[in-house]
């Protein structure tokens, strides 16, 4: 099969007006389908449940985006028998043609961007650039993905020649699993977590994040229209707590792929670890957790490009970013300086609703992380210095009830803070001042996250030390410690970050095949 070079999805260019007219139209298409309700999708078959979970607009929370039926248990286990038995089918599906239904999805994906940037804007708040960047990847993705899956699948493997036996390895799917992303990039992950297992030849459960399960619902939709048989993506949303564990319980589930919160991972981690009742397998788990990423900047940097980095990476989306860099260890000789350019450039920042072209930041993604990024906000004045930022408005005074909080950049705080250490998952900017480039260096790796990292530095020595002693799984040389393209920079971290399955990596979509080897003696 041939398929053309792959190359990254090219982000919009909203300074045109075409786009930006674009972008409007689509606004004001998707705000015309707000308040719909999305059934279970189980084998096919459109399930609507009597309880549903309603997707708010986090800026304008009394707007529905979407509601969308919550599962009950027994139609969790519904799902993962379904995915079990049509995994039967879809595995002797040839490679070539699970590619075929990838691409068309791509496809439809790349026809309707602007579209599903649009439900992006309203589900999670995001600017348009980060949803327009979102749905790039998750074009990138099923484009990666499909070309990795041919290269994976279509040959049989070099092996050492040995007299009078023909010798064959092959990678085959595992069975069903568990798709189960988090909200915050909620078209991207999503894409991913279900593209490459199925273009192995998985089935799949998918069961998207409470706080953003319309947009995955939107997925699901297009990958049936791209020709994707029923059973092999079983849409099922549902509370983690209530179906979550039953899910990854289940003997049937071969596999779970996660990405979220640390606790939730170790949680998926220790339960699939047991054996169940009737269950034949070990089960696989690749896990993506959170991160508590540190930028050092030394006394040779480029101080202007390392603010605007620390700032791009701290504030994007809000913040809530797995790769964000919530830390900036400065050392000593520049840190005022730093401080002031980190502040002034913060200061600049404009907040607001993002369906407006021009906000940069638009609302946290609903009351609960707005209550626990209000906390780290009050906490932050005991242990450190407020520089910018700070103000915590009862969201409730505030006009539209949106979840805004301005960006904020505490000074002072000490490596060992509790601002320092946990992932607060918010527009919450931690400095610390370090003695030399050395104290830098055992700073940024004193978590026990090891995700992305950045460097600041002119200096060589530094910089070739960076290479081998900062302990994280993406590591960036004078540039923000955000936007890891597909293919470009394989994602994942180590320690209490994941699995480190590299995302977007050659390596990722065999993370679910087993490798066969057969011998015949001739
Ligand atoms: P979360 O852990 O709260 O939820 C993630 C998913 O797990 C959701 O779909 C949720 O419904 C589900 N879930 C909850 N309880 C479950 C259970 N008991 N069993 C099975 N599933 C369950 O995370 P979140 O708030 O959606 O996302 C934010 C977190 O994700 C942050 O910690 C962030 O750093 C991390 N993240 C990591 C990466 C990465 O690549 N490492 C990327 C994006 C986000």
């Amino acid at each position: 099969m041939n398929v053309p070079v792959y190359r990254n999805e090219p982000f919009g260019d909203f300074s045109s007006s075409e786009r930006r007219a674009g972008m409007q139209r689509a606004l004001r298409s998707v705000n015309g389908q707000l308040g719909v309700r999305y059934p279970l999708v189980i084998d096919g078959e459109r399930i609507s449940t009597e309880e549903t979970i309603a997707s708010l607009c986090p800026a304008e929370p009394t707007k529905v985006v979407g509601y969308v039926s919550k599962a009950t248990p027994e139609l969790a286990a519904r799902a993962v028998e379904v995915a079990h038995a049509r995994f039967a089918q879809w595995r002797r599906v040839p490679v070539e043609d699970r590619v075929r239904i990838v691409l068309r999805a791509a496809a439809l994906m790349r026809r309707r961007k602007e579209e599903l940037a649009a439900w992006l804007v309203y589900e999670v708040s995001k600017s348009w650039v980060e949803a327009d960047a979102d749905v790039a990847e998750a074009i990138d993705f099923a484009e990666y993905y499909a070309r990795q899956a041919l290269h994976h699948q279509a040959t049989s493997q070099p092996l050492l020649p040995w007299p009078g036996e023909s010798n064959s390895l092959n990678y085959i799917p595992l069975g069903a699993g568990l798709a189960i992303p988090p909200w915050n990039f909620p078209l991207a992950i999503t894409t991913g977590l279900v593209i490459a297992p199925l273009v192995v030849g998985n089935t799949l459960v998918l069961k998207p994040s409470s706080v953003a399960p319309v947009i995955a619902a939107k997925l699901v939709e297009l990958l049936e229209e791209a020709g994707l048989p029923s059973g092999v993506v079983n849409y099922l949303p549902g509370s983690g707590a209530a179906v979550g564990d039953l899910l990854v319980d289940h003997p049937l589930t071969r596999f779970v792929s996660f990405t979220g919160s640390k606790e939730v991972g170790l949680r998926i981690n220790e339960r699939a670890s047991i054996r169940q009742p009737g269950q034949l397998w070990i089960k696989r788990t690749i896990l993506e957790m959170g991160g508590k990423d540190g930028i050092i900047v030394d006394e040779s940097a480029d101080l202007e490009a390392a603010a605007a980095g620390i700032v791009a990476s701290a504030f994007g989306f809000q913040g809530q970013k797995c790769s964000a860099c919530s830390r900036a260890i400065i050392v000593a000789s520049v840190y005022d300086t730093m401080v002031e350019r980190i502040a002034e450039r913060t200061r600049a920042l404009k907040l607001g609703n993002p369906t407006a072209p021009e906000t940069f930041m638009g609302a946290v993604v609903d009351k609960a992380a707005f209550n626990k990024i209000s906390g780290y906000i009050a906490l932050g004045q005991e242990e450190g210095r407020l520089i910018c930022g700070g103000e915590v408005v009862d969201h409730e005074l505030l006009k539209d009830g949106g979840y805004f909080i301005n960006p904020t950049v505490f000074a002072d705080i000490a490596p060992d803070a509790r601002l320092a250490q946990e992932e607060i998952f918010g527009p919450v900017l931690a400095i610390i001042k370090a003695d030399d480039f050395e104290h830098a260096l055992s700073i940024a790796n004193n978590t026990e996250y090891g995700l992305t990292g950045g460097l600041y530095s002119q200096d060589f020595a530094h910089i070739a030390r960076a290479y081998d002693e900062f302990h994280v799984g993406n590591l960036y040389i004078n540039r923000k410690c955000t936007g890891a393209l597909v293919g470009v920079q394989p994602f994942g971290g180590f320690n209490m970050s994941g699995t480190d399955s590299k995302a977007g990596g050659p390596d990722y979509v065999g993370l679910f095949t087993q490798a066969k080897v057969v011998t015949e003696k001739l």
